[in-house]
């Protein structure tokens, strides 16, 4: 069996008690980072072995996980924070196990883009996660394109680095809307900042970004009713 386990997303306190249990039990861990898990690991007090399973090793890796769990092993897998799968390379390896009909259940958690979303403040009630958008700036604008005229609250994961770029092209795709920056979450420096795209770009000339985003954007039409 595969136990897609989600880890916090910043405060440790946040795992849940059966994740770590499943960390106990199964044979192996597979980690996206195997030290900053086994940091998490030796917190908890939980001796196990690892394989790494990353971006750069995920099809050789995938081979070796497919292969313990055809012999019948427990395989956790962990990736750098949150749920596996969402914007990390777990997708890939979920994608080989279902198609292989092999076993595969989630141990759920934190998430930093629901959490983003549900303190925005921005509508709830139907929303797009985008993930990363492109580094440069002409496939963002196309990437950001596809949803100027959807409605639906938009979610993104972008880098401290990219962040005044991404929300340049944010403000001259989608026009002046209302946003939300969200960062590090659970964590010391928590913050939520609404306001309009060009406020919180402002701001962030006067206040450098620091540590993790999520940036969530209002849909077409959907402007918060002040
Ligand atoms: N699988 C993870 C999840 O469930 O949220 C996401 C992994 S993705 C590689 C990492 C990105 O998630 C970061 O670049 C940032 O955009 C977002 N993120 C993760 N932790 C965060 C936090 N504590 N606060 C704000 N954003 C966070």
């Amino acid at each position: 069996m595969l136990y897609l386990v989600a880890t916090p997303i910043g405060n440790l306190d946040d795992i849940s008690l059966r994740a770590l249990e499943t960390l106990r039990q199964v044979d192996i861990v597979a980690s996206e980072d195997t030290r900053k898990t086994g940091r998490l690991l030796k917190h908890f007090d939980i001796q196990k072995s690892q394989i790494p399973f990353h971006e750069h090793n995920k099809e050789r890796a995938a081979g070796k996980i497919m292969a313990l769990l055809e012999q019948g092993k427990s395989v956790a897998l962990v990736t750098d924070a949150g749920t596996p799968g969402i914007s990390d390379p777990g997708f890939s390896l979920l994608r080989r196990v279902i198609k292989a009909d092999l076993e595969v259940t989630m141990i759920p958690g934190p998430a930093a883009l629901v959490m983003a979303l549900v303190l925005s403040g921005l509508p709830l009630h139907s929303f797009t996660f985008r993930g990363f958008p492109p580094r440069k700036s002409g496939r963002r604008r196309r990437f950001l394109e596809v949803d100027k005229d959807s409605p639906h609250t938009l979610i993104f994961y972008e880098s401290p680095y990219r962040l005044p770029a991404f929300l340049q092209d944010a403000l001259s795709v989608y026009g002046n809307r209302d946003a939300v920056l969200a960062r590090e979450l659970t964590k010391l420096h928590e913050e939520v900042q609404r306001g309009k795209l060009s406020a919180l770009l402002a701001d962030l000339q006067v206040r450098p970004p620091r540590g993790e985003y999520v940036v969530v954007i209002s849909g077409a039409g959907e402007q918060v009713r002040k």
